[in-house]
């Protein structure tokens, strides 16, 4: 794939600003909070949400070098796996997935879209897989499967935080930006290009705190510098990554009830709830604008359903 056509494929998007609307909460009312919800889940049906902008810099970078096999990582259930594959499929480049944990029976939701876009999966095993991160580990793999370019697990790099850079930057300014964590990439590419004096991190795994660091590391290897303050808000990880209870299930029921807003448990519910709860307790000054980001995901609820018996209502 040209160079040329990826920056096409971007355009359009880069034209467009997703929607921002406000919710009509009791709790935002009675603080006198203004609460923004930006709707990054619209933005492209397969390329969805943060990881339309984190792969933007990826696959120019990618295309410049006249790649044609991109290797990646994820789990089985990845958002970012998904990702890669569609934009695999929309420009042009061959996709191999590297997955965590040995190959199931029968491929679900998001494994089966990714093997239809023509990725190529491996299942490699737990342990196997923590070598992820390896330079030696990668370039073999690159080798086995004769792919000539890396992007790493959920698209966290350097090139990831100039994407999420230019998303943000289109919006006017605020006072608070909020946003669920994983691997920190979109949190770092927000404070690099916020019009805002803070941005709340919700790490959605447990013992979050080190984020901060990783956070800041991120900001500064990437050449770029980060405006406003970063905090990490973890209290609301309900145990750890992709854990879940009642609680934020009937929330996340409620809320496309009330909303017709549609949440996932991983990422964007755990977000919401925890917004909400700060908003209903006090933590947020009357005519603070907070504006939370909706970083999509929602191809994942097909396959918790599956696992965890329909309990999502989808409308
Ligand atoms: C990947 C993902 C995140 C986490 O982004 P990081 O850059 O890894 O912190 C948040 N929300 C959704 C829906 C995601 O798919």
């Amino acid at each position: 794939m040209n160079e040329q056509s990826v920056r096409d494929f971007y355009k359009s998007y880069e034209q467009k600003k997703d929607q921002v609307l406000t919710l009509d909460h009791p709790a935002a009312k009675k603080a006198g909070v203004k609460l923004e919800l930006v709707r990054m889940d619209q933005n492209h049906p397969g390329i969805s949400g943060n990881k339309l902008w984190k792969l933007k810099y990826n696959l120019l970078e990618a295309a410049k070098k006249g790649a044609k096999r991109i290797i990646t990582f994820g789990g089985a259930y990845s958002n970012h796996i998904h990702a890669m594959a569609a934009a695999g499929r929309l420009l042009d480049f061959e996709t191999v997935g590297i997955i965590r944990g040995e190959s199931p029976h029968q491929l679900n939701p998001t494994l089966q879209d990714a093997t239809n876009w023509g990725m190529e999966l491996h299942h490699i095993s737990r342990t196997e897989y923590r070598n992820r991160h390896e330079e030696s580990f990668q370039n073999m793999l690159c080798q086995q499967f004769g792919a000539d370019y890396i992007v790493p697990e959920g698209g966290s790099n350097a090139l990831a935080l100039r994407g999420i850079r230019d998303w943000v930057e289109k919006f006017e300014n605020c006072d608070t930006y909020c946003v669920a964590t994983g691997s920190g990439g979109t949190a770092a590419g927000i404070l690099t290009g916020m019009k805002a004096q803070k941005l709340l991190s919700f790490p959605v795994l447990k013992g979050g705190l080190y984020l901060k660091d990783v956070i800041d590391k991120m900001v500064i290897s990437s050449g770029l510098s980060s405006i406003g303050e970063l905090h990490i808000i973890d209290s609301y990880h309900f145990g750890g990554f992709a854990k879940f209870n009642n609680d934020l299930i009937n929330f996340i029921n409620a809320f496309q009830e009330k909303y017709k807003i549609p949440l996932e448990p991983l990422y964007t519910a755990k977000l919401l709830y925890g917004v909400l709860e700060l908003t209903q307790s006090g933590s947020f000054q009357k005519g603070e604008v907070v504006r939370i980001v909706h970083t999509g995901g929602l191809q994942g609820i097909r396959g918790f359903n599956q696992r965890f018996g329909d309990i999502i209502h989808i409308s």
